[in-house]
């Protein structure tokens, strides 16, 4: 594997050692357990602790969890279970909530020195006093409270006097600024709500601009990557750490936010889709979630390749799904076992193959890596064979089966379609074959060829199997103009289809790989599998499908 592509928090990291800025580079990854991790936190993630690996430095995972009517420990878990799975260990795990007292206490320094106060203000007149772009602000009337009653009451606010919505404390800066982050923002609200760790301890919580430099500060990071959206808040970052009179001193840099084309990538909408029931949770393998991913079947290795591809911008972009399945199609070529399966049986019986015969043929494991070896599948006289792999009345350049057409079963011999056998509806439901002794696989014989090569599987020990075969769960936002995404569900984005494996796959365990030939790379789903009924998700299809 290649070490980070070269990007810009590189060259910062590069300046900083060589000018003594830092002595070693200390990163974390921060998320707020409020959901579960998605693609675009992948990046994050994969950004933080290759770039402390490069260095020889460390990553923290540390819990935004400042929020606690949406914080829950569920996610603190599967935060936690999906960073070692992408493949990082953590130097430190830590909680935002670990610093409430210090960051109370520094809150404290800044009323002392004048530089916060408490504002009765309602959130509608703070937001209507707040300004625009191109009109500064109205000062708070509260703003010019003394250090003493603004310690007292902001001791009251903690001690539980006063309503959710009631007071807040503001940082005092600048209501004029250009940049309306700096025009006196909240520091801390109050909140009557049970944090899943603290319990009832505290009624008021600091806000994201307060509470993330000085977490930075306290665990000594050096470098704070954040998404761009945060680029105005940097000023802001920089006066909490020197107000709050902090000895560390982090600086925060901007990256671009991942965007996937064909779904929707914030914690916010994922929980609409789990909480409406329209997918099963959040691991249902439709989802950019993480969890979703790696039960529809991807790998660490191609998440960490595809996220190191696209690289650091410093502009958002859309990237194309197809880009994230290039990376999986890549891992798996050489290591998955290319098997067969059937996922719309037609039964076919080879009216010449001798009754109660059956035979083992070889079958490489895989084409391109001959270090997968080979392995022995039954042949007899009944198989199923794809419905789609025959027409009745098949258009010119058809290769497959129709009747009188001879085609290569794969591993095994030519057959010839004889005769077509169907219910009182008109459905085919049978074929009778005949299959030419000669023409088995390996022997060499050249006397004639055929066009078509299809796959099948042996009937009387093919193991039963559910196939789950994916689209997007959002269709493109382009092709439904001004549509919210829920309108934009695509309804076909599970299809499920009932057929067989090879007998040699009943052993076939949660999160076993497959290519299956000619329909792609399957994952064995790890939940909903059993021994009488495996249950296989397409992970993505072949490159170039099978179309003669
Ligand atoms: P969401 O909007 O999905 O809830 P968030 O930014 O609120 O995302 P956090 O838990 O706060 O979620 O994110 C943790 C880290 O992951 C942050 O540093 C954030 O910048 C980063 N991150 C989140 N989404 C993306 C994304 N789409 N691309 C890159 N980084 C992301
Ligand atoms: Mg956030
Ligand atoms: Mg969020």
């Amino acid at each position: 594997e290649k070490t980070s592509s070269s990007n810009f928090i590189k060259n910062i990291v590069v300046e900083d050692l060589k000018s003594g800025r830092v002595q070693e580079v200390i990163t974390r990854f921060p998320p707020e357990p409020n959901g579960y991790l998605h693609i675009g936190h992948a990046k994050s993630i994969c950004l933080n602790f290759e770039l402390a690996d490069e260095f020889k430095g460390k990553t923290n995972l540390r819990f935004d969890d400042t929020n606690p009517v949406k914080e829950d420990t569920e996610y603190v878990e599967s935060i936690q279970e999906d960073v070692k799975w992408l493949g990082f260990e953590w130097e430190e795990l830590r909680f935002a909530s670990d610093y409430f007292e210090e960051l109370y206490n520094r809150a404290v320094l800044l009323i002392k020195k004048g530089k916060a106060y408490v504002c009765d203000l309602t959130a509608e007149q703070t937001r209507e006093m707040r300004g625009t772009l191109t009109e500064p602000g109205k000062e708070s009337p509260y703003r010019g409270r003394s250090v003493e009653e603004n310690l007292d009451l902001f001791a009251r606010m903690r001690a539980g006097e006063f309503k959710d919505g009631e007071r807040v404390l503001r940082a005092k800066i600048d209501m004029a600024s250009p940049n309306m982050t700096m025009r006196d923002p909240v520091l801390y609200r109050i909140s009557h709500a049970h944090h899943h760790r603290t319990g009832d301890a505290w009624c008021i919580y600091p806000m994201y601009d307060y509470a993330h430099p000085l977490s930075d500060a306290i665990e000594g990071i050096t470098h704070s990557i954040c998404t761009l959206e945060f680029e105005d808040h940097r000023p802001l970052y920089d006066w909490t750490i020197e107000e709050c009179e902090m000895e560390a001193k982090p600086r925060q840099y901007e990256f671009a936010r991942l965007n996937v084309t064909n779904t929707v990538m914030s914690k916010r909408y994922l929980k609409q889709l789990v909480d409406e029931g329209i997918v099963d949770g959040w691991d249902d393998p439709r989802m950019p979630t993480i969890s979703g991913l790696r039960r529809k079947g991807y790998t660490p290795e191609a998440l960490r390749a595809f996220c190191r591809e696209i690289g650091v911008a410093k502009s958002n972009s859309v990237v194309d799904e197809r880009n994230l399945e290039f990376f999986i199609r890549e891992d798996l070529k050489l290591k998955a076992l290319r098997t067969m399966a059937v996922l719309k049986p037609l039964k076919v019986v080879i009216t010449n193959y001798p009754e109660g015969q059956v035979e083992m043929l070889e079958a490489e494991n895989n084409a391109e890596n001959e270090e997968m070896g080979t392995r022995q599948i039954p042949f007899s006289r009944e198989i199923y064979i794809e419905q789609d792999d025959f027409m009745e009345n098949p258009p010119s350049k058809y290769f497959r089966l129709f009747p009188g057409n001879e085609v290569r079963l794969k591993h095994a011999y030519f057959i010839t379609c004889q005769e077509v056998i169907k219910d009182e509806n008109g459905e085919v439901i049978e074929l009778r074959c005949t299959y030419d002794p000669k023409t088995k696989s390996g022997s060499g014989f050249n006397e004639r060829k055929v066009k078509g090569t299809i796959h099948w599987v042996e009937a009387s020990q093919a193991v039963p199997a559910d196939f789950r075969l994916y689209e997007p769960l959002i269709l493109d936002e382009s092709k439904e103009e001004g549509a919210s995404f829920l309108e934009r569900i695509n309804p076909n984005s599970l299809t499920v289809e009932s057929g067989f494996v090879e007998p040699n796959m009943k052993e076939a365990a949660g999160g076993d790989k497959f290519q299956f030939f000619r329909h792609g790379y399957f994952n064995v789903d790890p939940k909903d599998s059993t021994s009488e009924k495996l249950a296989f998700n397409r992970i993505v299809s072949l490159k170039s499908s099978f179309d003669p």
